[in-house]
């Protein structure tokens, strides 16, 4: 068995099947396949609500306010300025974010056997 390091890290930058580590994990942009293409792997067992968006905009706010903050500090910009810069920053952010953040939160369900059906 790979160590989790291993697999977390493979998982976040390359999306894949915790199983096999070949098969998609994706359909569309975040919704996920009812079972790896590859293996047959069942990915209707884990549990997918908002875990991974919580993370996602932790890690963004983390990032965001103490960079708003110091932009008010240093340029003092106008509102508007604030609003569409921190609105596209958390946008894209979002974007580029959630599915990777999907992936390892499967990964880690598989990794650490933590899914329904053990319930
Ligand atoms: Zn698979």
């Amino acid at each position: 068995m790979k160590s989790f390091q291993e697999g977390f890290w493979r998982t976040l930058f390359r999306p894949r099947c915790p199983a096999c580590g070949d098969g998609y994990l994706f359909q569309k942009f975040v919704g996920f396949l009812p079972q790896c293409p590859s293996c047959s792997f069942e990915y209707t067992q884990w549990v997918k609500d908002d875990g991974p968006a919580f993370f996602v905009l932790s890690i963004l706010c983390a990032v965001v306010v103490p960079l708003a903050i110091w932009v008010e500090v240093a340029f003092e910009p106008a509102l508007w300025v604030h609003i569409v810069a921190w609105t596209a920053l958390i946008f894209i952010g979002t974007v580029l974010m959630l599915r990777p953040v999907k992936a390892v939160w499967i990964y880690c369900q598989w990794y650490f056997r933590a899914s329904k059906k053990d319930t």
